[in-house]
């Protein structure tokens, strides 16, 4: 038996949906990449995209996927034999790290718990140590994909401050960018990145990076830098230069229609939107945690990310689920990754993603947990639609 077909429900956190007028806007022929309206475009989406990052600061777009954003981040700022702290909350700001290595930097990692958010006192103190100033830059993600950790940005700008010290801060905003306040400049943040296949709702291949005045001064005698990623070489006057060759244009015609809903929704409405669907979720994951078998990764409600919600499945296999959703529903749950594997599964509530999507994954979730006979404390839906109806007035 299946109730699977209808519209498939894609609940993990990457690619996220894609609305329909986003597909469609890529539906057209090809332009002109030297004159007329792609260039206009080209300056229309570098200026909205500061307003997305909050900066005044320079964006840069890249044809690549969110790996390609570490890199361009890295290689613009860094030289070979820098000393970077990473932030550990989870895989990604590791994952990152291990690429700033593979560069040629000398990788420190602040040793952090995957279920809690980065301790800002800590990084204080590391910073403090560092007399020298040998430490050139700090690398952290505002969420963390793998462990649905959210780190408090302004609070690790506070604590760099707290130990004067100069390094730059990089913030990995892939999973954040849209879905949850990000103030670069007002967060003192001198290199940001994202993508845009999560809270921007655009298929994969373009990475955005922004740039603040002090990062721009290191980049000038950064030794890491490659042409296809240069800042210097992507600011000159001709518009391949842009994306240091053919624009990927209908990626851009994508991108266009989907700032131009989050600019109507308006940013400030999208962080509200998904903070609402994160409650309802974490309302449901609440109840059926009483059970026993499903557990928060994150315990501190204040360290869980608006985005995402990873849940712990303790003693049985966490694919029992996550099949019996994608199999029997046509619901696709993300699946733990980064040691994680097996042992939770992961509830995206990112992009463009309203109460009958997160309600209809939610539900099909609770179906599962009582197909199979799993242990859980019952009413997560009704929870879930008491947390909304209570944030929702008529
Ligand atoms: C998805 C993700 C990435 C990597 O993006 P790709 O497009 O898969 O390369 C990096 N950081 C975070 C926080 C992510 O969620």
């Amino acid at each position: 038996m299946s109730v699977a077909n209808g519209r498939q429900f894609l609940s993990i956190p990457g690619p996220t949906n894609v609305p329909d007028v986003v597909l469609q806007a890529m539906m057209r022929p090809a332009v002109d990449i030297y004159t007329g309206p792609l260039v206009a475009m080209t300056d229309a989406l570098l200026a909205d995209l500061k307003k997305i990052f909050r900066t005044q600061g320079n964006t840069y777009i890249y044809a690549a996927n969110g790996h390609g954003g570490w890199e361009a981040a890295l290689s613009n700022v860094l030289s070979r034999g820098d000393h970077v702290l990473a932030l550990e909350s989870g895989r990604f700001a590791l994952g990152w790290a291990e690429m700033a290595k593979v560069m040629g930097a000398e990788i420190e990692v602040l040793p952090g718990e995957w279920h809690r958010a980065v301790a800002p006192a800590a990084v204080e103190a590391r910073l403090a140590a560092d007399k020298s100033h040998r430490i050139k830059a700090i690398m952290v993600v505002q969420v963390d994909t793998a462990s649905g950790v959210v780190n408090d940005i302004a609070a690790i700008r506070r604590a760099i401050d707290a130990a004067k010290h100069p390094a730059l801060l990089m913030v990995d905003c892939v999973a954040s960018l849209g879905c949850m306040p990000f103030e670069m400049d007002a967060w003192g943040v001198d290199v940001a990145m994202a993508g845009s296949q999560k809270g921007l709702m655009t298929p994969p291949g373009l990475a955005f990076v922004a740039s603040g005045p002090r990062a721009e001064a290191v980049h000038k005698t950064a030794n890491m830098k490659t042409h296809y990623w240069d800042w210097t070489f992507r600011q000159g006057p001709e518009h391949y230069q842009k994306y240091c060759g053919t624009p990927p244009e209908h990626l851009l015609f994508a991108q266009r229609a989907a700032l131009d809903m989050l600019l109507a929704e308006g940013l400030e409405a999208a962080w509200h939107r998904h903070a609402l669907l994160a409650r309802a979720t974490h309302a449901a994951v609440a109840a059926w945690s009483e059970g026993q078998v499903l557990a928060f990764n994150v315990r501190d409600p204040r360290e869980r990310a608006m985005s995402i919600t990873n849940v712990r499945v303790n003693g049985i296999n966490s694919a029992l689920l996550t099949d019996y959703t994608r199999e029997k529903c046509g619901v696709t749950l993300g699946l733990g990754i980064g040691g994680y594997e097996g042992k939770a599964f992961r509830i995206a509530h990112m992009g463009h993603t309203n109460a009958p999507m997160v309600l209809g994954t939610l539900g099909a979730i609770e179906m599962g947990l009582k197909a199979l006979k799993i242990p859980h404390g019952s009413g997560g839906v009704n929870a879930a639609i008491d947390s909304l109806a209570a944030a929702v007035p008529a």
